[in-house]
């Protein structure tokens, strides 16, 4: 599917919820995809980006980015203490904040560099255990958390249960944002933008159905395992 028509549904799908579709930022995901892609929808005029690795984003984009203004990079994949210091030089936002030990350390680099990339919750909605995410009983207080460490929480994540109906999981996240007044919602993917949309996401994260089918992950792109 094109870019072009992905506008087209995500711009349908908020005028259908009574939003202004411009309210509806798309992230494409370019994780693991050719540059050939990449550079396809950068002529197509898309300017916001999200990538899952620290490392491959630090390897492809300074080249990328190069002669392209305005090109905003979104980390959304999870995201390792020690790597902290390396996403807030790189990215524009990080939607993975989601435990303490990773806010402390990411306040500590914000002060360090006197960068601050826009941040986002992300809530476990379907308290799964194998899943990054803050639990949502624990949602309040991390976000409180966070706002003591000066750290710019700009709204919440989510990642629904594979093969689960992702509304509940989007009404609860809305919930979770609106009573600790953020206004950023990341919700929706390939398979359930619209979906996310009608529920108030501000921001899908839409990668295979732009660019196709990923190719696998290499181990030699394989981040160490987390070191907290
Ligand atoms: C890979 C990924 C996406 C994009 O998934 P698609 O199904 O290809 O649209 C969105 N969000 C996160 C957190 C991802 O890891």
């Amino acid at each position: 599917m094109s870019l072009d028509e992905i506008r087209q549904r995500i711009e349908a799908a908020a005028r259908a919820a009574g939003r202004d579709p411009a309210d509806v930022t798309l992230i494409a995901v370019s994780k693991l995809q050719p540059n050939t892609r990449v550079i396809a929808a950068l002529e197509a005029g898309q300017r916001v980006f999200g990538e899952n690795y620290v490392q491959e984003a630090q390897r492809k984009w300074p080249a990328l980015r190069e002669g392209r203004a305005g090109v905003e990079l979104h980390l959304i994949g999870p995201l390792q203490s020690n790597k902290a210091r390396a996403a807030v030089e790189l990215f524009d936002a990080i939607h993975s904040l989601d435990r303490p030990s990773l806010a402390q350390r990411l306040a500590r680099s914000v002060q360090d560099l006197g960068r601050a990339p826009r941040m986002f919750v992300q809530v476990n909605t379907g308290d799964e255990p194998q899943k990054a995410g803050i639990p949502p009983a624990e949602a309040d207080g991390f976000i409180a958390l966070c706002r003591s460490l000066d750290l710019p929480v700009a709204g919440c994540m989510c990642i629904p249960p594979e093969g689960e109906d992702p509304l509940p999981h989007f009404r609860l996240l809305r919930m979770i944002a609106e009573r600790n007044g953020l206004n950023g919602l990341s919700m929706g993917m390939s398979a359930d933008f619209e979906t996310a949309i009608a529920e108030g996401a501000t921001h899908v994260r839409v990668g295979s159905a732009i660019f196709g089918e990923r190719p696998k992950r290499q181990a030699e792109d394989a981040d160490p395992a987390s070191s907290d």
